[in-house]
């Protein structure tokens, strides 16, 4: 685990201190996640509502976590992510904002949200369209139980680098654009996983997401 903890370590200190930095610790053991506590790393980040369910209550005594959802979430587990998740950057449709927006009303709870979009069409990926974003923000607008932060945004796979980069810069001036245009305070951009925060970093992000450059490559789940 030292060998684990110095890497963590050395890649934080790697990236501009401004840029937050969640560990994706989907399949990653409890262990390696205390590794990464350890290192310093404050937000993890996983994609399923059920393993977060037993990390977060194997790791209950790490009080100053922060927890992000960013992965596709079903309408039937809104509930329970309303309940595990601080932050959920995975909203990729109106209706599941209208959902976590009237759960989060009963539970009195008021999480922080990025909606998910797709720059370039993406049939492995969910998310807004470009024209569904802009169509769907006066509603998203007045969900006042979520604090909608920013954009998450997953590049499709097999982009090369510059086209990697220009879907990156793409998604930096349509959050500037949304800030200008509706005033709603859209200051987040989370981008850049292992093979790719380089560019996003470059281009604007405030959030990475990296994973397997942390903690080496996942298991393969069934
Ligand atoms: C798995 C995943 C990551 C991390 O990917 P790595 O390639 O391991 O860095 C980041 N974001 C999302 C949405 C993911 O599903």
């Amino acid at each position: 685990m030292t060998e684990l903890i110095d890497r963590i370590v050395q890649f934080r200190a790697s990236i501009p201190p401004h840029v937050r930095v969640i560990a994706v610790t989907k399949t990653v053991s409890v262990e390696a996640m205390r590794a990464a506590y350890a290192a310093g790393i404050r937000d993890f980040g996983e994609n399923r509502v059920q393993e977060a369910e037993v990390k977060r209550s194997a790791l209950a005594d790490l009080s100053d976590v922060t927890w992000h959802l960013i992965g596709h979430l079903q309408s039937n587990k809104a509930k329970s992510a309303i309940d595990l998740f601080d932050w959920i950057q995975s909203v990729d449709s109106l209706k599941l904002a209208q959902r976590l927006n009237r759960l989060a009303q009963e539970q009195n709870r008021h999480p922080q949200i990025c909606l998910q979009v797709k720059l370039l069409r993406d049939p492995n990926k969910t998310g807004f369209s470009i024209e569904e974003l802009w169509e769907a923000l006066p509603q998203l607008s007045e969900l006042l139980h979520l604090q909608i932060r920013g954009l998450m945004v997953i590049p499709p796979m097999g982009l090369d680098e510059a086209g990697t980069l220009a879907v990156f810069q793409q998604a930096k001036a349509l959050v500037e654009k949304i800030h200008q245009q509706t005033g709603l305070p859209l200051d987040q951009l989370s981008m850049g996983m292992s093979d790719d925060y380089a560019l996003a970093i470059q281009a604007g992000a405030t959030i990475i997401r990296p994973g397997r450059i942390l903690f080496g490559a996942r298991v393969q789940l069934a």
